[in-house]
């Protein structure tokens, strides 16, 4: 189907949906999913997926920070939310006003945020952050301890749960395993009803992590740096542009800025509608390929602002507007954003989020979505447009 778009991004419900079943056959009853849709949903679009997570069924959502989590109460969503970053002071008001939950390392923070639960008369759940070895929030230690002390003493806020994070459960089994040793001997002492440390490579090494919640982002979208979970997964955002031009370009050629491809013995070269200031990033010059007809096509040269070149010299009968896919499946071939982010020299979560808010979303098998969830430009929540494709009655689809 051809949209008139220059590139577009397809977002797919029925997808998403297939990995939350997955996901929650891998954790078991006992362990609960908390989606995480931080960063606009890593690039899919916060609101209309929040809405169909929160309709198929998970148990809770992650922020970044208060004003996502607003967003996303703004938009009706009625389950817990978590916010995973440090407050700053002047947002505590939002975490009060929108009922979030933030995790805290400090006392500080819990004082500060004291003072306006009493004002408000509001009780406050925290969850608070021990640093078992990621060392971007929490304390350990005596001064963990301490701060413990004296936030377990404050009115007006309820320590609810632990939070920890692991640092390399995609890479190191071993430094994981510790991580975890560390949690459970900390949970333990604190006698805390609930906490959690995991995130998707984590339960993937080993679901057990996953208690007493999972903290899943990148394997709800279906990526997973393990490759018997990512047989198992289904990728939920494609990516696709157009050829806006093609020429026949004699041997000797230089192609695009700095001339760091010349043609050798003749290629017929296509202008693709996309570019670094769309997302696709400009490291992946000379590297990547992207799909046309199911088949794999070479970057040519530099990639510029807003085109790219390639080569499509081995395909026939291309026309000009043909769709190019950038991510995700052409025929029998596919790219995975953990393909190009290999080639690209970074990871997944970067080319995801890195999809610029100049290119639409479409959403395609989403059950729950109507066009009203085209969320304001200063939502948090992306779209420079928004097309519904189709609505799908079927539920779990
Ligand atoms: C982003 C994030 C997650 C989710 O990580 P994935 O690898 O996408 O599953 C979980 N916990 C915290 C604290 C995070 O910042």
């Amino acid at each position: 189907m051809s949209l008139p778009f220059r590139s577009w991004v397809e977002i797919d419900g029925r997808a998403l949906r297939s990995n939350v079943r997955f996901l929650r056959k891998l954790l078991g009853k006992e362990r609960k999913l908390v989606a995480v849709v931080k960063s606009d949903a890593y690039g899919h679009g916060l609101i209309p997926v929040a809405s169909e997570l929160e309709r198929i069924g998970v148990d809770g959502f992650a922020v970044a920070d208060p004003q996502e989590g607003k967003t996303l109460r703004e938009h009706e969503i009625q389950l817990p939310i978590l916010v995973l970053g440090p407050c700053l002071k002047e947002e505590w008001e939002e975490v009060i006003e929108a009922r979030l939950c933030p995790v805290i390392s400090t006392f500080q923070e819990a004082q500060e945020l004291a003072v306006l639960a009493q004002q408000r008369k509001q009780l406050v759940h925290v969850h608070l952050a021990i640093d078992t070895g990621m060392g971007r929030e929490g304390l350990s230690g005596e001064a963990f301890f301490r701060e413990w002390e004296k936030i377990r003493k404050l009115s007006w806020i309820r320590v609810a749960g632990l939070f920890s994070h692991f640092a390399s459960s995609d890479s190191d089994p071993e430094a994981t395993r510790h991580q975890w040793e560390t949690f459970l001997m900390y949970r333990k002492k604190l006698g805390l009803p609930l906490g959690h440390i995991a995130n998707s490579a984590a339960i993937g090494s080993n679901p057990a992590y996953g208690q007493d919640w999972a903290r899943v982002g990148l394997a709800l979208y279906g990526l997973s740096p393990f490759p018997s979970l990512q047989s198992r997964l289904r990728p939920v955002l494609s990516w696709k542009a157009r050829i806006s031009l093609f020429r026949w370009m004699p041997p000797g050629s230089p192609i695009s800025y700095g001339g760091s491809y010349v043609v050798t013995c003749g290629e017929r070269i296509a202008t693709v509608t996309v570019g670094y200031g769309d997302g696709y990033p400009r490291a992946l010059s000379n590297r990547a390929y992207v799909l046309v007809k199911g088949k794999r096509c070479p970057i040519r040269g530099r990639i510029t602002m807003d085109e790219l070149l390639i080569d499509i010299s081995h395909i026939r009968s291309v026309r000009r507007g043909e769709v190019v896919t950038l991510l995700g499946k052409s025929q029998g071939e596919a790219i995975l954003a953990s393909d190009l982010a290999e080639m690209a020299g970074t990871i997944p979560y970067e080319i995801l989020t890195g999809i610029s808010l100049r290119i639409p979303r479409v959403y395609r098998n989403f059950s729950s979505l109507t066009c009203e969830f085209l969320p304001p430009m200063n939502s948090g929540a992306s779209l420079s447009g928004c097309v519904l494709e189709r609505v799908s009655k079927e539920r779990g689809g």
